[in-house]
């Protein structure tokens, strides 16, 4: 039986986000707690409009310890919205854990961050393994790599969400549509308008754990059209000296301002500093 929204309790509103709502409710049936995501798509073109139904039907089969568990959608043609059910994290998300540790002047532990980043690569691996259904498609990529949209458990194990969406739910891709906040984590060559591919993916992901190192993302500045510049002479300093000499290497592989050039995840997961820790979390 599809479920209904009144199958679910509004508990209250957690944030909006660029795609639209975030509420925290409880699932009448049995008072588990879920979030619901509501979107809008009623300004989207009928092409757009299947190609988010597809987006969303991957999301379900994306099943996987280390990211974010789709439970349900729920569709309301009159208001044309979507709801999509999907399960609470508890820790909050990267980006909360970045700023109180930059409030606090506290720098996170290597072995936290290598925690974090074995997670993050077996969730992407996940993620880069399953194929789409048509083919044509290839691979599924996450596209929106950042603090923001990792979470961390009641265990403190990493949930990666909103797969894909940002694709679909952002009518154009170029450089200034992309993001509704500054696009630290865009790699140079989306800002190329060259296809997104699985290393673009690589690149945000370093990105996302410099910044996790250092409390600032590789590359900032005040406006878009200056980011860009920083982005494309790809010069970053080095994450703070207590961090590993094999960490920073690793970071700058991932940052190579030629995609090709980047390690792939496996590359990544094989090496010397993270077999292990991909190993026990695996
Ligand atoms: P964004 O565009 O920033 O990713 P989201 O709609 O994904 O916006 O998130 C809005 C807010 O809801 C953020 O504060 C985020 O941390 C929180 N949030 C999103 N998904 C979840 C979830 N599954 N569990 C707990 N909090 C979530
Ligand atoms: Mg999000």
């Amino acid at each position: 039986m599809p479920s209904k929204l009144c199958d679910y309790e509004i508990l209250y509103l957690i944030g909006s986000g660029s795609y639209g709502k975030c509420l925290k409710v409880r699932r009448k049936s049995d008072s588990k707690i879920l979030v619901w995501k509501d979107m809008d798509y009623g300004s989207m073109t009928e092409p757009e409009k299947q190609q988010l139904v597809s987006e969303v039907n991957l999301l379900r089969e994306l099943k996987h310890k280390y990211i974010v568990r789709y439970h349900d959608r729920i569709i309301d043609r009159s208001k044309s919205r979507l709801y999509l059910i999907m399960e609470y994290c508890a820790g909050g998300d990267l980006a909360s854990l970045i700023t109180k540790c930059r409030k606090d002047r506290s720098f996170l532990d290597e072995e936290t961050i290598l925690k974090i980043f074995s997670q993050l690569l077996l969730a992407l691996q996940a993620c880069h393994g399953q194929r789409r259904r048509n083919g044509n498609q290839g691979k599924v990529l996450h596209r929106d790599l950042k603090p923001a949209n990792v979470f961390l458990d009641e265990n403190n194990d990493v949930k990666l969400g909103d797969f894909g969406l940002a694709r679909v739910l952002h009518h154009d891709t170029s450089f200034a549509k992309t993001f509704v906040g500054t696009p630290y984590y865009m790699s140079p060559e989306q800002m190329n308008k060259v296809q997104y591919n699985d290393k673009s993916d690589i690149w945000s992901l370093g990105c996302l754990i410099y910044e996790l190192c250092a409390l600032v993302p590789p590359f900032t500045a005040p406006n878009q059209k200056l980011l860009a510049v920083k982005i494309k002479e790809g010069q970053f300093r080095r994450i703070p000296s207590k961090y590993s000499n094999d960490l920073q290497e690793c970071i700058a592989s991932m940052l190579n301002l030629t995609s090709t050039l980047r390690p792939s995840l496996e590359d990544i997961m094989g090496s010397l500093m993270l077999r292990k820790y991909v190993k026990e979390y695996s």
